[in-house]
């Protein structure tokens, strides 16, 4: 009867543990609206989708989530993290959505869901303004610095081994001005980083620096959500549409990218 009784308490501890648990992935638009508080984490350090601007983090994605918060009628809270601890903040249920020029890649998918894509998006190459190295083919022998984590770091691990072009060796970063800041004082020969925040770096650095004309990859940029989470999802996704029909994306889009 006692080992009956330790079974039942085992079993129900485990069944608490899964539904609390399941509770993270599974907060209600309702519950959001209780607390008065959207969660969104992101990783300021991608001018200009987020970056700080004195002590404040601005940018598209922060101008996003604001609109996603005033729809459901709650306050935006915006947490900086790093970039890889961003995807086991939604599964530990600490951020309801992440904003990050993350690409929707397959598989993050498996972790996350992924709303409609909002931007088109590549990876460029950086190199200094005097170097030699004119075009991907010529990263061969050369030593690439990326952001870990992400799909730049992908590129040059080539861990399958599919890639058109290769790299020597890669250098991982915790911000992408590290990378670039290694570039100019020569330790690295490259920076393979997405193609608007490397115009950023440019931008900042026009004399030393300058990006390469070659796309190494077609990427999507999307809002993550736990994974399950369909009823935040459904309303992400509807608040994106409503943003490109009235043109309010574009004009937060031009707000911090000069049209070509
Ligand atoms: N788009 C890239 C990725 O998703 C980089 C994003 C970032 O560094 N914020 O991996």
């Amino acid at each position: 009867m006692k080992k009956l009784a330790k079974i039942a308490a085992f079993l129900l501890a485990a069944v608490m543990t899964v539904s609390a648990a399941g509770c993270s992935s599974t907060k209600t638009l309702a519950d959001i609206q209780k607390s008065g508080k959207l969660m969104m984490s992101t990783n300021a350090e991608f001018e200009p989708f987020e970056y700080k601007d004195g002590g404040e983090v601005v940018g598209i994605d922060i101008e996003i989530s604001q609109k996603i918060a005033e729809a459901l009628g709650v306050e935006l809270e915006v947490t900086d993290i790093a970039f890889d601890s961003l995807i086991p903040a939604l599964q530990s249920g600490k951020a309801d959505l992440v904003a990050a020029g993350m690409t929707a890649d397959e598989e993050r998918r498996k972790s996350v869901d992924f709303s409609d894509p909002y931007f088109n998006a590549s990876q460029a190459i950086i190199v200094t303004s005097d170097s030699e190295i004119a075009g991907p083919e010529d990263l061969a022998d050369k030593t690439v610095g990326v952001q870990l984590g992400t799909t730049g770091d992908q590129y040059c691990t080539n861990e399958k081994g599919e890639n058109e072009y290769t790299v020597a060796e890669v250098r991982r970063y915790n911000k992408g001005m590290e990378a670039v800041s290694d570039l100019m004082a020569g330790r690295i020969d490259a920076v393979v980083i997405d193609n608007f925040p490397a115009q950023k770096f440019v931008e900042n650095n026009p004399d030393a620096i300058k990006v390469l004309d070659t796309a190494l990859t077609e990427e999507e940029y999307a809002i993550a959500v736990p994974k399950g989470n369909t009823e935040l999802l459904d309303k992400v996704n509807e608040v994106l549409a409503s943003l490109e029909e009235s043109g309010e994306l574009d004009e937060i889009v031009g707000k911090y990218i000069a049209a070509e």
